[in-house]
């Protein structure tokens, strides 16, 4: 059967975490967001309800909103941590920022694999490809399930709008290139899973959005 998603929405950014797993019951978790003790419940309880076992974890980029949870995982089931090897500073600089956003319990964390372009991530019967998408994180990468027609896409496109580039790393023009170039190369039924507010299309995107409209 199709691969699913499970989408919780953690933290002050409402940053969207997501659980992809099918039939096998083997999961990836990505962007794990979790701080408070209730939002770690909310995942650990639907991982256990559901009889998943964990075989990734993985993060778009690391800012703060989407790492929060990373040691929280790591420790509960037992997995490293994979990231774009450019990540690397931008999560060792949460540390020492956690603090200033009123995250003084945060618990830091760092990866051990590194996901580089083209890249498989296998777990079940299910495969995500990784694409290099970098602009408004320099190592910004999404997880393309080519078979559901999904994308796990983080902070580079959102419906309507795409991911801020005035935060360190960021580039606006890098991450114009990473939309035209290979987001928009997708089908354009792929459905787009955001880092923040609701999923969209690749189609939807190609129409009506106006941040990419410049070289339609
Ligand atoms: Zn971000
Ligand atoms: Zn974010």
């Amino acid at each position: 059967m199709a691969t699913q998603i499970q989408v919780f929405t953690f933290n002050p950014f409402m940053e969207n975490t997501y659980v992809v797993y099918d039939d096998s019951k083997e999961c990836v978790i990505i962007d794990p967001g979790c701080y408070e003790r209730s939002e770690q419940l909310a995942l650990h309880n639907f991982i256990t309800q559901n009889g998943l076992q964990v075989k990734h974890l993985l993060n778009t980029h690391c800012h703060i909103d989407h790492v929060l949870g990373n040691a929280y995982v790591m420790h509960q089931y037992g997995v490293p941590l994979e990231i774009h090897e450019i990540e690397k500073t931008q999560l060792k600089a949460v540390e020492s920022y956690a603090p200033s956003y009123g995250f003084t319990q945060y618990q830091p964390s760092e990866a051990s694999v590194w996901l580089q372009e083209e890249d498989v991530i296998r777990f079940g019967s299910t495969e995500l490809r990784v694409m290099f998408t970098p602009g408004h994180a320099a190592g910004h990468v999404v997880f393309v399930c080519d078979a559901a027609g999904f994308v796990i896409n983080g902070d580079v496109l959102f419906q309507g709008s795409i991911g801020r580039t005035d935060l360190p790393g960021g580039d606006f023009d890098t991450l114009i290139q990473s939309i035209q170039q290979k987001m928009f190369l997708l089908p354009d039924e792929t459905v787009v899973y955001c880092g923040h507010g609701p999923s969209t299309t690749i189609g939807y995107e190609k129409r009506t959005n106006p941040f990419c409209a410049l070289s339609r």
